[in-house]
């Protein structure tokens, strides 16, 4: 199935100048939806993941029906003030100023293998801090997969140890 015609480009959202890919065009169509999350699943079943992890909002979307399948756990990456039990943090820099991901303390286990999923890769940071945090827990990083890759932004520089699976490619 070729999905990249099932992702819709926004041009200047949320910002002049940003041409936005939206994925929900491929979440609303039970078919591709399945399809990439398929793709995503073998994938994980390669790398040996024990456990997904999806920053908030879209890598739940992308990373819950992964786990389901796989009958393992997921643990969600959130915004400061979401969580409500001990959590770690990790800062990341934006264009203008820094933003912090947290996990719960007892998201993940020393030595377990953790698949990323996120639905888009662009500058790296969100995956980069994600991957910060996981190994602050002693996780093992086994993968990160996304439905897009934006590859002109160079973002799997930020994460050169870790295996990537992009099904798009910008
Ligand atoms: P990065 O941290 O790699 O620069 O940006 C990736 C994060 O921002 C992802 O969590 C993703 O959800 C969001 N993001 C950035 N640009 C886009 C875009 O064009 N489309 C979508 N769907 N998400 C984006």
């Amino acid at each position: 199935m070729d999905l990249k015609q099932y992702v819709t480009t926004v041009e200047n959202w949320p910002k002049e100048g940003i041409s936005f890919k939206d994925i929900t065009t491929i979440m609303d169509n039970g078919p591709a939806y399945k399809y990439a999350t398929d793709q995503i699943v073998e994938y994980a079943k390669e790398v040996g993941a024990e456990i997904i992890v999806g920053p908030e909002a879209r890598g739940f979307i992308i990373g819950c029906p992964v786990a389901y399948a796989l009958e393992i756990g997921f643990a969600p990456v959130r915004k400061p003030g979401k969580l409500p039990r001990e959590v770690i943090s990790a800062d990341y820099g934006l264009e203008y100023g820094t933003d912090t991901l947290t996990m719960h303390k007892d998201a993940v286990k020393p030595g377990q293998k953790v698949l990323i999923c996120d639905d888009l890769l662009a500058t790296g940071g969100t995956v980069e801090a994600t991957v910060r945090l996981i190994e602050q827990l002693g996780g093992e990083v086994v993968g990160a997969a996304f439905l897009i890759e934006l590859e002109e932004l160079k973002g799997r520089q930020k994460i050169s140890q870790v295996p990537i699976k992009a099904l798009i490619k910008y």
